[in-house]
């Protein structure tokens, strides 16, 4: 008999899962350690919680969970609408953006076609482009960051979809609003370009770059935007893409039905007008950024400048630091499968989180000393 496994195709079995951050439960079964005292800085959670105005609207929403959602995400998609000013039809809901990206996958690539990205950009892209049977055309990256002028000369004929995520993950990097700008206007408009700009809100807002506005300019962009970051909402599920409504409307018609709960949809809909939460998520992560930057420097160790929540920094041995940390109770991120195998990466916390987090660190780095 056959291997069940040869009835797959090779592009698929060739895919490396996705490596998670290790969730507080499994630490503390694996080690015998106490949760409360456990932090998890793994995973670019917002360490604010979910917005208080989302839970009250996710109360709300309990009592229908017996109903189906709307398939269409009307209201959601209105309050959208309203807060970036496009249309409803360039609007596609996604469970987390990562059903964004997969959803520009499954319009624009199959076998023989050939997606662009960087080297050590965000890991769903490969996943995303391999699932689909199609080839990924990796350019190195340039000061950690993309290489956009790089990316643009390595686009080929095959290629359908460009990924360029800012700022990215694991890295931390971005592109200012020119350098995409003139990016954008060298792609040819027979390729796609998906903008991921998960962490957005955590930007300045003189780096923030008008991408809404571009979408008039370029029909070929489609901006992926998330709930899990500054908003939140990360164990719900919820992120979005923009797009010109053709390319909208197909997105839509390869996405499941149902695939955003109704739960999440109110959520996210209420998430969308506490401004005021957003704010705090900016404030705190700039004061945690400016925290655990220093306490490093002042450790002698390397690190990524970023823009995002969190901060990629240079170890040598990851693998054993990041062991070390995880007895310790600290739980952060290898990033060895972004081809940055002595970096490890820090979500940023609240102000006891970042310092047990640097203290943990201390003990560590003075261990190897003596
Ligand atoms: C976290 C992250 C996302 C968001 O993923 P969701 O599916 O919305 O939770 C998207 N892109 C990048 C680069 C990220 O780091």
């Amino acid at each position: 008999m056959m291997n069940i496994c040869d009835l797959a195709p090779e592009y698929i079995r060739a895919i490396a899962p996705y490596q998670p951050g290790k969730p507080i439960s499994e630490l503390a079964r694996e080690m015998g350690l106490d949760e409360a005292k456990i932090i998890k800085l793994a995973s670019n959670e917002n360490p604010l919680g979910p917005s208080p105005m989302a839970r009250q609207a996710m109360e709300r929403a309990l009592a229908e969970v017996h109903l189906y959602p709307d398939g269409n995400g009307f209201e959601l998609k209105a309050a959208l609408s309203r807060h970036y000013r496009v249309a409803p039809d360039q609007i596609v809901l996604g469970n987390g953006s990562n059903d964004v990206l997969e959803l520009a996958a499954r319009v624009f690539l199959k076998p023989g076609t050939a997606a662009v990205y960087s080297q050590h950009a965000f890991a769903v892209y490969p996943l995303v482009t391999q699932a689909m049977g199609s080839e990924g055309i990796v350019v190195p990256a340039r000061n950690f960051g993309h290489d956009l002028e790089a990316m643009g000369r390595a686009i080929t004929p095959e290629t359908r979809l460009v990924f360029v995520a800012n700022p990215n993950n694991p890295t931390g990097t971005l592109a200012a609003p020119a350098e995409l700008l003139a990016f954008l206007k060298g792609v040819s408009r027979d390729v796609a370009v998906v903008l991921d700009e998960a962490y957005n809100e955590y930007l300045p807002d003189d780096l923030k770059g008008d991408s809404v506005a571009w979408l008039r300019q370029f029909p070929n962009l489609i901006i992926t935007r998330s709930f899990s970051k500054a908003y939140g909402l990360a164990g719900l599920r919820v992120g979005f893409g923009l797009a010109e409504p053709r390319v909208a409307d197909l997105m839509n018609r390869v996405r499941q039905p149902f695939n955003v709960n109704s739960v999440a949809q109110a959520a996210a809909t209420a998430a969308l007008e506490d401004r005021d939460f957003v704010r705090r998520s900016f404030q705190i992560n700039r004061a945690g950024m400016a925290q655990i930057a220093t306490g490093l420097r002042r450790l002698g160790i390397e690190y990524i400048p970023s823009f995002g929540n969190f901060l990629s920094f240079r170890v040598g041995d990851a693998a054993g630091v990041y062991q070390k940390l995880l007895r310790q109770g600290v739980i952060v991120r290898p990033i060895g499968i972004y081809d940055l195998p002595e970096h490890l990466r820090v979500s940023i916390g609240l102000e006891h989180e970042n310092e047990r987090f640097l203290q943990a660190l201390e003990r560590i780095i003075g261990e190897a000393k003596c």
